[in-house]
């Protein structure tokens, strides 16, 4: 059972605060669970970001983006739920309608989906499926992925999924028991994180000791969605190791243009004024904003009209922290750029954009 009652201060669901850790390292961790990280960040270019990597490759990718969302969900849900919890939705003492339920009031909390409808059938045979009716996902492939992982860890066998739009922003979501041979789960790449202590002090709401500055996002727990309210923009709470092991899965699979891909996938959609991080200059306040969206320790940051160069630990999803540094500089200056990274095995990201010789100012 979730508490999904407002902090009476700063209006973030006591969930959120009860759960959750602003770290000194610019990291959200799971309070339970500090191996485990979230990132708060702007939702709404994901499915755009999958599909331009897609197109630029030359075949959908939505079949990986799922079945890597899978495996992470799995391993993520499978510390949630015991064995004991599992033997008895099994043995039909504890209703899917409970679980699910539960599920889905964090799931809004974190900003996922409005969840319309929930339909199912858990005898444990062929037949089996659990059909959402969902308004709004925060990734369409990614939620598909939350679905099946979760089965996974409750059920244990084998399902897959297909989706249905119904209107525009609503879909059902199916699992249901797969008929093909059960495949090599194979290795899931998931990065660990190492962990470096950092010394950020976020200002706190006085009443539930999340970070105050949440307080400019609203939470429509009955819309599932959270949004900034300066720039109106989407968020979400999505585990960075998920997406981590998507884009190193494609790397794998598609060699490495796809970081340069990423990279710029998500310049131009920093550029395109979708991202609500934008006083570039002020170095306090970034590292703030880095620190809040849980995407590491900016530990300085040199910002020139000649470039940006910027040295952050605990880094995750490096290409994003790339294309972000690139589209945040083209658009304060009004330049075109190149940028070069490094990236060590510990997290310390290293990013260096510098104007392009020949651009217009
Ligand atoms: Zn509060």
């Amino acid at each position: 059972v979730f508490e999904t009652d407002p902090c009476p201060e700063c209006g973030v669901p006591k969930h959120i605060s009860n759960e959750h850790l602003w770290l000194n390292s610019g990291v959200i961790a799971q309070s339970r669970d500090l191996q485990h990280r979230l990132i708060f960040i702007e939702s709404e270019n994901l499915d755009p970001l999958f599909e331009g990597i897609g197109t630029v490759i030359g075949r959908p990718i939505e079949k990986i983006v799922i079945d890597t969302a899978r495996r992470a969900t799995r391993l993520y849900t499978d510390r949630l739920i015991s064995n004991e919890v599992r033997g008895l939705i099994r043995a039909k003492a504890l209703s899917m309608e409970v679980i699910s339920d539960s599920l889905k009031a964090s799931g809004r909390m974190l900003g996922y989906a409005n969840y319309l409808e929930f339909n199912y059938r858990y005898e444990g045979d062929q037949d089996d499926y659990f059909k959402d009716r969902v308004e709004s996902p925060y990734s369409l492939p990614l939620l598909c992925g939350n679905n099946l992982g979760s089965n996974n860890a409750i059920d244990g066998g084998r399902w897959d999924v297909r989706y249905e739009k119904i209107l525009p922003e609503v879909y059902d979501i199916t699992t249901f028991r797969s008929k093909s041979p059960p495949e090599p789960e194979g290795g899931l790449i998931m990065k660990q994180y190492f962990h470096k202590d950092g010394d950020i002090e976020l200002k706190k709401c006085s009443s539930c000791g999340c970070p105050a500055a949440l307080s400019e996002f609203k939470w429509y727990l009955d819309k599932g969605m959270i949004e900034s309210a300066r720039t109106g923009r989407r968020m979400a709470f999505i585990g960075p190791q998920m997406l981590d092991a998507i884009f190193e899965e494609l790397t794998s699979k598609f060699g490495e243009t796809v970081p340069r891909l990423l990279v710029e996938e998500q310049r131009r959609f920093v550029k395109s004024g979708n991202y609500s991080i934008d006083e570039v200059g002020d170095e306090e306040n970034m590292r703030n904003q880095f620190a809040l969206r849980g995407l590491g320790d900016l530990r300085d940051i040199e910002v020139k009209s000649k470039g940006i160069r910027y040295h952050l630990d605990n880094a995750v999803l490096h290409p994003l922290l790339v294309g972000l540094a690139q589209g945040l500089y083209e658009k304060a200056f009004h330049v075109d750029s190149v940028v070069e990274w490094e990236l060590s095995e510990k997290g310390e990201l290293i990013v260096e954009v510098t104007a392009k010789v020949d651009s217009k100012a």
